[in-house]
């Protein structure tokens, strides 16, 4: 399995860069991760690239509410459909943990949105009829039970994706309660760390890590190009330390945030952005945490909020926890009901912002 056999998933990532393995070490290549991981950049690179399609041309973005009261767009369904189609392909049938349904399409007032989707949908697969592309989205129905399962957002950050900000495509795959594979597209955010986040790149990035093998960065545009290695910032002091969190307010308490950060005598704002892009610019010591902390007594996090995110962050040095110090519990289905909001950090700073949390606020 991936994460015992740290060899192995080294020598997969180095024969992703064409360099040379022997017969010896290619024996120990399990061929099951290599191609999950494989896929799973092949489609979240595509995915991407399907979403700025959509992002590009506003006429087709076609807003709609769910019964929630959160936007849903063409991208949401299009990139479901997409992934879903694709790990369909390569595995036949697919344990998809999906945010999206498409029974919300189906209503009589959908019309304009289902036949937008239909058509991002076909471009990507040519000879597929409607129903078809209707019905891949609902390959993503299954419902977190069982040993082994993929989960994805197919937008994460819908609102940063309305506004021209950041937004993720966020896929991972967990066994037994333990993520061991994630994947982020993340289509607006380059390699450029002074580029302001509401200035959307036009590369984009792709991060990912499989468990005990490291996180890596690549090019949205070129999922074969070389990965880099990515790290947490080393080192930088509690006042230096850069938070980042949700531009929503409603996701996320922004006061709580800004009475620790006073608190520890951090200067600077923190920085906001949508998605699990924020786990990304943690992973790659652009932020030093990442803070979320629950607007209600009823919210609970979702697994495909923080599935792929909490991998890439983790494998790159960081450590995170909810905002009590408890490790996040993917095996309890497609929430994580067992945690309240997420504290995400280079190890010093996490012990710092859990006690200024329990000073504060318990
Ligand atoms: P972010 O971009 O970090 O603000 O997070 C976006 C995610 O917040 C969406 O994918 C939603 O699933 C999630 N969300 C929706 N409502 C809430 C809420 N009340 N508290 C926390 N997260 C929420
Ligand atoms: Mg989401």
């Amino acid at each position: 399995m991936l994460h015992d056999c740290r060899h192995c998933v080294s020598k997969l990532l180095a024969l992703r860069c064409n360099a040379p393995v022997s017969n010896q070490e290619a024996i120990h290549i399990m061929p099951l991760a290599a191609s999950r991981l494989r896929i799973a950049l092949r489609a979240i690179a595509e995915a991407s690239a399907i979403a700025r399609h959509v992002q590009a041309s506003t006429h087709q973005i076609r807003r709609m509410t769910k019964d929630d009261y959160s936007p849903v767009t063409v991208a949401d369904y299009a990139v479901q459909a997409h992934i879903a189609l694709r790990l369909q392909e390569e595995f036949g049938t697919v344990p998809l943990v999906g945010e999206e349904s498409a029974k919300d399409l189906l209503a009589n007032n959908s019309g304009v949105l289902r036949d937008a989707v239909v058509e991002a949908v076909q471009r990507a697969w040519p000879g597929l009829n409607s129903n078809d592309a209707l019905r891949a989205i609902d390959l993503g129905e299954h419902d977190a039970s069982g040993d082994a399962y993929w989960t994805l957002d197919p937008i994460d950050g819908t609102k940063g994706f309305l506004r021209g900000g950041q937004y993720a495509i966020s896929l991972a795959y967990i066994e037994r309660g333990t993520v061991l594979l994630g994947v982020l597209g993340c289509p607006n955010l380059g390699r450029d760390f002074s580029r302001a986040f509401d200035q959307p790149d036009p590369t984009g990035t792709l991060f990912y890590a499989a468990r005990g093998a490291g996180a890596y960065a690549l090019p949205a545009s070129q999922p074969e190009a070389n990965p880099e290695p990515i790290r947490i910032a080393d080192g930088r002091s509690v006042s230096e330390m850069r938070i980042c969190e949700s531009v929503e307010a409603a996701h996320s308490r922004q006061d709580a945030t800004r009475e620790i950060a006073d608190y520890l005598k951090t200067r600077g704002a923190p920085a906001r952005l949508d998605s699990q892009c924020k786990y990304a610019v943690v992973a790659r010591g652009q932020a030093d945490a990442y803070l979320r902390f629950p607007t209600s007594a009823d919210y609970v996090e979702k697994i495909w909020d923080h599935a792929a995110g909490s991998i890439v962050a983790e494998e790159a040095g960081a450590k995170v926890t909810d905002i009590d110090g408890l490790p996040l519990d993917f095996g309890r289905g497609s929430t994580l009901q067992a945690n309240r909001g997420i504290a995400c950090a280079a190890p010093h700073l996490h012990a710092l912002l859990l006690a200024a949390k329990a000073t504060l606020f318990g």
